[in-house]
């Protein structure tokens, strides 16, 4: 029998529930169970794809092509369980399938209602994906602050759970915001205390508490959260801001969580083993050499646009014993400023995936500069697009080469709508999504770096690499490195003469774990460090020279 934790949360939003699910998640697979994670999101939209970074941060891919929210991201790096489609629910998906239902037919004389349609229909959502696996424990994370009206209707459909299947095979687990109020000098229950009754009034009580909090309190504040919000002493937890999200699993062992979850939900006893996070903590804390890198992007200001990059960049760092320090680099600054000045003491550049004309140039400008430094060089997505654009102009001497996504009239279309694209109108779910084999050249840092000559990755574009412009490419030194198995499409380009200079059409990022980065960041962050160190020697052979 499948249990089932609902995680919701009050106060204010950006608590961490997503980062505590997984942790939460993490711990449970540390004892053995088999865990899943499903996150419902409130907006309307169908899934996030069509959202812009500034409404919703990372779109994050799963290997079947569904573009969800980053949530999923978190819950793949915690436990290397791989999400789905089934795994994002939205409001958005809910309407669209009751509607559709309305119109086949499916509810015959019937008033179609919130309740019960909307949400037997979320309830049916999280009964599909027990049913695709035998899981012990689902965690099903409710997007929004409780007290939104767009979270109502998924509240209504935990609220009815435990009728369907059992209140003991329920756990709702929420998190609140315990503020310090630095006048007072103290932490304030308050506002705790008001979301619970906000969460009971609509018929909810929660088992645990996970209280989030700036700077720890003492055992009488625990006392009073716990009578006041009708919940175990035993059961409030204290989730303290952690320099490093990824201690957060063991912030909740040293606090016996999972063992609260496992008796309250009358789970097996069974061994665990915490080792593996364990090591992955004291191996962060050892390193003690530094790395820089550059990622450049339009969106760098905001903290969620490129997470899955800023995450995979860490783990390429763990796997290589240092620590990097990533400079966030706008690339409309290097389109006015002087490149060799803001990109002078990085010892990597990263173009990331995006869409849109802005802040190209800049990124053309960053590549260049990789290039002919020879400093290493990862491009992601439109990263492998840019890489090749200022390859067409400054080798090859295609003067105006560009994409036709951001100059449909070049006389050089290195880069140009996929064929499968050229008949979609409707913009949601419609790019190249999902699961794709690579076929590798063997003599490529590519094919060394995963140790194979055959890789499925995860795609997102709509535009590709023209391929009227391989044998030119080829010609000057930038190497096709990896194709889709049929040849037709380009999927990853080598400079040859420089030590490390990738672009691939898909994203690795989606598939790096902090136990085990993904190969491609692994080797991006060794050579890296590999500069570092070459650039430390070459200065103190020039203070020798000089002294
Ligand atoms: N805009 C480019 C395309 O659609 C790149 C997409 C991306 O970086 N995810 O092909």
């Amino acid at each position: 029998m499948t249990k089932f934790i609902f995680a919701t949360g009050g106060v204010v939003s950006s608590l961490g529930k997503g980062i505590a699910s997984s942790a939460i998640a993490c711990l449970l697979d540390a004892h053995g169970f088999k865990v899943t994670l499903q996150k419902f999101d409130p907006y309307l939209n169908v899934d996030p794809g069509t959202m812009s970074p500034f409404q919703h941060g990372e779109v994050y891919v799963t290997d079947d092509g569904a573009e969800t929210d980053l949530d999923l991201g978190h819950y793949e790096r915690f436990t290397g369980v791989s999400m789905s489609q089934a795994n994002n629910v939205t409001t958005g998906s809910v309407y669209s399938s009751v509607i559709n239902k309305e119109r086949r037919g499916d509810y015959l004389g019937a008033t179609v209602q919130i309740i019960p349609h909307i949400t037997d229909e979320i309830k049916s959502r999280i009964f599909r994906l027990a049913d695709r696996s035998p899981y012990d424990v689902i965690i099903a994370e409710i997007g929004g602050t409780v007290g939104d009206i767009e979270s109502l209707p998924f509240l209504e459909a935990l609220r009815q759970f435990p009728y369907d299947i059992g209140r003991e095979n329920c756990l709702f687990i929420h998190l609140v915001l315990v503020p310090y109020i630095k006048a007072a000098g103290e932490v304030k229950t308050k506002p705790a205390q008001h979301s619970v009754k906000a969460l009971r009034e609509i018929g909810i009580q929660p088992d645990i508490l996970i209280c989030r909090t700036e700077k720890p309190y003492d055992d009488s504040i625990r006392s009073k959260i716990a009578m006041f919000c009708n919940v175990e002493p035993e059961a409030v937890f204290q989730g303290v801001d952690m320099p490093d999200i990824y201690e957060i699993p063991l912030l909740f062992r040293e606090q016996r969580l999972d063992e609260v979850i496992i008796r309250k939900l009358k789970m097996p006893r069974q061994p665990a083993n915490f080792s593996h996070w364990e090591k992955l903590i004291q191996r962060i804390k050892a390193a003690t050499q530094d790395v820089k890198i550059a990622v450049v992007g339009k969106y760098i200001h905001l903290q969620d646009a490129y997470k899955s990059i800023y995450e995979a960049i860490r783990h390429g760092g763990i796997e290589n014993d240092v620590r990097v320090e990533i400079e966030r680099i706008d690339s409309e600054h290097l389109e006015t400023g002087n490149v060799g000045e803001i990109l002078g003491g990085v010892d990597g550049v990263l173009i990331p995936g995006g869409f849109g004309q802005r802040g190209i140039e800049g990124k053309i400008l960053a590549a260049q500069f990789a290039r002919e430094r020879k400093i290493p060089y990862f491009g992601i997505c439109l990263g492998m697009q840019i890489a090749a654009i200022e390859f067409a102009r400054n080798v090859c001497g295609l003067e105006g080469a560009n994409s036709t996504e951001f100059d449909e009239t070049t006389p050089h279309p290195i880069i140009d709508l996929l064929a499968t694209q050229k008949m979609i109108t409707g913009m949601g779910g419609t790019m190249r999504l999902g699961g794709y084999t690579c076929r590798m050249h063997p003599d490529s840092n590519a094919a060394r770096a995963y140790g194979s000559e055959q890789v499925t990755e995860r795609h997102r574009h709509r535009y590709e690499f023209n391929n009227k412009y391989r044998n030119i490419f080829e010609e000057r030194g930038m190497r096709i490195a990896g194709t889709t198995l049929d040849n037709k499409l380009v999927e990853i380009v080598e400079a040859v003469d420089h030590p490390w200079y990738l672009g691939c059409q898909f994203h690795p990022e989606f598939r790096s774990r902090p136990v085990k980065a993904h190969p491609l960041f692994r080797e991006f962050i060794a050579q890296a460090k590999r500069q570092r160190l070459g650039e430390a020697a070459a200065t103190r052979r020039e203070q020798q020279a000089v002294g």
